[in-house]
């Protein structure tokens, strides 16, 4: 029967949930298990929320850790080129090979690990670091145990989760169970004490580290490595940012001797080329490490890699050759020093207001402490009065509570003006 012209049917709205149409699949449980967002999502929420309250507001971001300078010339002009000759016969190619161009593999190995005795066979190159960790987590399966340090970058522990290897999130302790959680804080020197971490299968290791900025000395990172040949353990270290390094702390975890038995590395173009939106990255999985059984970790990781990735760009690689020709490392590095410029201002501003600040030497993150207070308190007043956005501390697990991390990445101007609002809401 068709509506009846001109008669109103009042009925009450039915909920979404009785009309909805359900599938009959379960929900992947460990997805359940995630804690709300994922933190960077989240905090852009937070920020267009205050934007749509303040609209007049000139907002400054110092949070996410995304570049802000355009790509340097040199570097942009190569990837211009190679998107032209796609256009021709003779330039075209389709699926390259998973693991990378020859000629990039070969420079990787060459520019970040010349006498280190990794070989263009040992690199993997990728679509960036992220992507990578979560291909680690399919190398390594759901029935590994992790260790991280406390605080971390996210995505090593959501990512763990989502495998399958952790339990249930315990709110008391704002910690997944079966996670080893390594503090690392001002009192330890941001190195965890190895002595009291229990057995772990797999050590996620960041060093400059994202959030904390801290870097780890070859003394660290020698008892590090001997912790994990001890325990048998792998570290995944993750090197992201080791081009900001400007004193002699290692560079790479295989200037540690005997690391190549005991470790992956990853790390990315993103923060030194500005990749950050190009994506690319690589990852080292030496032909020494292997796993109990005799095995090459990586052949089993090139079996991952031909099954759930096909090759980076081609563009974005003839962008990454570009950068380590020897015009696009001065460039690259010249792009480093800027934000290193950035980083100083920041610090200056929190040390001149009498803050406790670290990091920021090596990195290009400064790491606040503000005493007994909570980290996303801080970033609300931060947001409120200031108009600023960093990162809450705790956003990186239970150790960076009363924390906040504060980005070097931004335009010279922002970086001067909300180094003003600072000292005007805290001194
Ligand atoms: N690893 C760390 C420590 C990071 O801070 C980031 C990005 O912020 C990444 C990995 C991700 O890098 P990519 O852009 O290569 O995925």
């Amino acid at each position: 029967p068709g509506r009846m012209p001109g008669v109103c049917r009042c009925v009450s709205a039915p909920s979404a949930e009785e009309t909805a149409f359900k599938t009959k699949v379960a929900r992947n449980a460990n997805m359940a298990k995630l804690q709300a967002g994922y933190l960077f999502p989240e905090l852009a929420r937070r920020r267009s929320a205050h934007m749509s309250k303040y609209p007049d507001a000139k907002v400054i971001s110092l949070g996410i850790g995304d570049t802000t300078e355009p790509i340097p010339d040199d570097i942009t002009s190569a990837m211009a080129m190679r998107a032209h000759s796609l256009g021709t016969f003779e330039g075209y190619s389709g699926y390259g090979a998973e693991q990378g161009d020859k000629k990039l593999r070969a420079n990787i190995a060459l520019t970040y690990y010349k006498d280190l005795g990794i070989e263009e066979t040992d690199i993997f190159v990728s679509d960036g670091a992220k992507c990578d960790i979560s291909r680690l987590q399919l190398l390594f399966g759901s029935q590994v145990k992790m260790a991280v340090q406390d605080p971390s970058y996210p995505a090593y522990v959501d990512s763990s989760v989502i495998m399958g290897q952790t339990g249930l999130f315990q709110k008391d302790i704002e910690k997944y169970a079966n996670i080893e959680y390594m503090r690392c804080v001002p009192e330890n020197d941001f190195f965890p004490d190895l002595s009291s971490i229990s057995q772990a299968d797999v050590i996620y290791f960041c060093s400059p580290n994202n959030p904390t900025g801290s870097t780890a000395t070859r003394d660290q990172l020698t008892q590090l490595v001997q912790f994990a040949k001890d325990n048998g353990s792998i570290i995944v270290f993750d090197s992201a940012y080791a081009m900001y390094i400007s004193d002699d702390s290692p560079r790479s975890i295989y200037e540690i001797p005997g690391a190549k038995e005991v470790a992956i590395e990853i790390s990315s173009f993103s923060k030194y080329a500005g990749f950050t939106g190009v994506r690319l990255g690589w990852t080292v999985v030496p032909k020494e490490l292997l796993f109990a059984d005799g095995f090459p970790v990586a052949k089993d990781f090139n079996r991952i890699v031909s099954t759930c990735f096909n090759g980076a760009s081609n563009i974005a690689q003839a962008g990454g050759l570009a950068c380590l020709s020897p015009a696009g490392l001065k460039a690259m590095q010249n792009t480093i020093n800027f934000y290193k410029e950035n980083t100083k201002i920041i610090v200056d501003t929190f040390t001149s207001l009498g803050f406790n600040v670290y990091g920021g030497k090596n990195a290009p993150y400064v790491w606040v402490q503000f005493p007994g207070r909570s980290s996303w308190d801080v970033f609300t007043e931060i947001l409120e009065k200031g108009h600023v956005v960093i990162t809450p501390g705790s956003g990186f697990g239970p150790g960076g509570e009363s924390f906040i991390r504060v980005s070097a990445f931004g335009h010279r101007e922002n970086i001067l003006e909300a180094a003003k609002r600072i000292k005007q809401l805290y001194q």
